[in-house]
């Protein structure tokens, strides 16, 4: 069943969550995934993941920003980027008041890099200052793992981006447009460098990893893949969100 904060009326809500006490919160972003993807692609990805979950895990879905913390697309048209300290502000409140409202785990499932860092400093934050467990779910990843073996890449406007584009609405996909695939010299180290866990550097603007502000290979996406992708990622994210929740609680 699904219980999205912002269709059910206030006393199903005030029910929904003082029943199941969990709820759930897309993270993404507004901004520029080349000549062939919407600008939205974060944020659509984010949601269909998120809403997923929530059905999964009985859990109310509720909205939050389609903007998030994306300097590194800032100049590109389309892009609109919150300052770190609005982004934190934003998500301080929104999980704020859920927590004020009955909610005692907040799980955050994110498609967009730049909102890590303000993910991480708001929920430690807000654990430490209530009696709440907050989960990241960093969607983008689990994709990334699940679709590697398939030849998959989670590059910024690629395969799996496109992927989940596709899985939301396929009039939003023009890959036609999207030309040749690239493959910038450099951009996958990169990427690497950037995603490592235990040394890693920056990559402060777009241009550093591609000219275009894109690269990969979106015509890897196919609509026989979109079809699966929602209830692949989201049974993935399930089963991790899940093994968090049982550390803290058992
Ligand atoms: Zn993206």
């Amino acid at each position: 069943m699904e219980r999205d904060l912002s269709r059910m009326t206030s006393p199903e809500a005030d029910e929904a969550v003082r029943e199941s006490r969990t709820v759930v919160l897309p993270i993404g972003s507004i901004e520029q995934h080349g000549p062939h993807l919407p600008n939205g692609t974060d944020t659509m990805a984010a949601e269909l993941i998120a809403r997923e979950l929530a059905k999964r895990m009985d859990a109310v879905y509720a909205p939050f920003s389609p903007y998030g913390v994306t300097p590194i697309h800032a100049g590109h048209p389309g892009t609109v980027t919150l300052r770190r300290e609005t982004f934190e502000a934003l998500l301080t409140d929104v999980c704020s008041e859920l927590i004020a409202a009955g909610a005692d785990t907040v799980v955050l499932v994110n498609w967009h890099e730049g909102n890590i860092a303000s993910m991480n400093a708001v929920a430690t934050d807000l654990q430490d200052r209530h009696d709440v467990v907050f989960v990241a779910a960093h969607a983008c990843y689990t994709a990334q793992r699940i679709y590697r073996d398939v030849g998959g890449e989670l590059t910024h406007g690629g395969g799996i981006e496109t992927l989940a584009v596709l899985a939301h609405d396929p009039d939003c996909v023009k890959v036609d447009r999207a030309g040749e695939p690239t493959r910038p010299e450099g951009a996958v180290e990169l990427d690497r460098m950037r995603r490592g866990s235990e040394v890693y550097g920056f990559v402060t603007d777009v241009s550093e990893l591609a000219e275009e502000g894109w690269f990969g290979n979106p015509t890897w996406a196919t609509p026989d893949r979109a079809e699966s992708f929602v209830d692949d990622v989201a049974a993935e994210v399930l089963t991790l969100v899940q093994s968090v929740i049982a550390a803290h609680r058992g």
